[in-house]
């Protein structure tokens, strides 16, 4: 059975289709700057290599149709017939408090969404115009949307509720919903065999650092607590994002520059996190890391302000579980950045926390990179957000 998967943004589409009967991805593509001059479509397949179509994608129908033609090019194609599809997965930025897992696409979930653009005016209107593409294109098979959130429903209020006044909460829904929950989830999943711990006997803290990094804390497979809060701005330093900060910067720095309220969350969003911290550096670990290797000094400040949040949010969530079994590094930076892993570790001493080097520098698979004498397995998890979409979407229709 063959599964497409389907992740549209504002101006883009990411999809894969994977061949359910052995987890593997039979062709993954990027639709980018649909709506703008330069659309282009690259498609990678492990059989049939590259395949890039530069031609205007006015909107994401456009791209939809693309997407499916480009699955069965006669050269480059790696299917015969859309009807070779069984089903779609669409990932949805957000579920509110309505959905606490996923659901086969119908007229409610598509009306959810529509009323919901504000909890994500950039992902939310792009998720409805990909699933009612997709539909048009492919009417008679079941679409199935996955949501970032549903992952962390299981927080008790303690954690989700925010110290404001609770008709905030009660008129808006203004709480802590938290974001990459499917990574979450496959991660903390997988740590089970890799660790060797109990399911029902686990505590669990996955660290999904990338480009957007989240923490979260996992007691016998449910979510308690979460890093990033209403929308993803909360909680770890990221590329661009902020995270944590006092409320009250916002005003502040506000009236100091002249800037608007939106014009202020613009610069929390997408100038600030280790790209605004270094003094605009870079947003990608590498270049910062290369950067400090030279003596730059902003440059390891920040890595340093990164690695220490990290560390306290562990340590947080430590306190939160009454313990930690398993530490899971996943994400762009937390698969492939040994230095970062070992810099975080070294706050974890009072956990009896121990790295062992030879492992720690293993890449790009599952592996446990603590000391057998460690009191808390540590270990590199690669996510991968899309078979579990996938996964999820076989589930549902079953
Ligand atoms: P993601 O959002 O999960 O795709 O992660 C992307 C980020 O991972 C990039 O911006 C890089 O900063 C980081 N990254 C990827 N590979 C490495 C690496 N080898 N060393 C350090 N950081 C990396």
């Amino acid at each position: 059975m063959k599964i497409l998967v389907i992740n549209c943004g504002s101006s883009s589409l990411k999809y894969q289709l994977i061949d359910m009967e052995n987890d593997s991805v039979l062709a993954k593509g990027l639709c980018e700057r649909i709506g703008i001059d330069g659309s282009k479509l690259t498609q990678k397949s492990d059989e049939k290599g590259e395949y890039v179509i530069d031609q205007p994608m006015p909107n994401h129908d456009v791209a939809v149709s693309r997407v499916l033609s480009a699955l069965q090019d006669a050269t480059y194609g790696v299917i015969k017939s859309t009807d070779e599809i069984s089903a779609v997965g669409h990932r949805v930025l957000h579920g509110g408090q309505k959905y606490s897992a996923s659901v086969v696409v119908d007229d409610e979930l598509k009306k959810f969404v529509k009323d919901s653009f504000d909890l994500g005016p950039l992902h939310m209107p792009a998720n409805l115009i990909g699933i009612e593409a997709c539909q048009a294109a492919m009417p008679n098979v079941p679409h199935v949307a996955v949501f970032d959130t549903a992952f962390h429903q299981t927080m008790p209020p303690k954690a989700y509720l925010y110290a404001i006044p609770r008709e905030y909460y009660e008129k808006y829904g203004v709480r802590r919903y938290g974001f990459h929950g499917t990574s979450h989830s496959f991660v903390s999943k997988r740590a089970y065999e890799v660790g060797n711990l109990d399911p029902d006997n686990s505590k669990v803290i996955v660290c999904h650092l990338g480009n957007g990094a989240s923490v979260s804390a996992v007691v016998n497979g449910k979510c308690v607590d979460t890093s990033m809060g209403l929308t993803p701005l909360e909680g770890l330093i990221m590329g661009t994002r902020s995270g944590d900060i006092d409320p009250a910067v916002v005003e502040f720095v506000a009236n100091k520059e002249g800037l608007t309220l939106s014009e202020m969350l613009n610069v929390l969003n997408k100038k600030s996190g280790v790209y605004g911290m270094s003094g605009g550096i870079s947003s990608d670990f590498r270049d910062l890391e290369a950067a400090m290797n030279e003596g730059n000094q902003l440059a390891k400040d920040t890595l340093e302000a990164f690695a220490y949040r990290v560390a306290k949010y562990i340590g947080a969530y430590t306190a939160a579980m009454n313990g930690v079994d398993g530490i899971c590094f996943t994400a762009g930076l937390g698969e492939n950045d040994k230095n970062m892993r070992k810099l975080i570790v070294s706050y974890l001493g009072y956990l009896g926390a121990e790295i062992d080097d030879e492992a720690n520098a293993i890449r790009g698979k599952e592996v446990v990179i603590s000391t057998p004498s460690s009191k808390v397995k540590l270990m590199v998890i690669p996510t991968n957000e899309e078979l579990a979409i996938a996964q999820e979407t076989l589930a549902l229709i079953k």
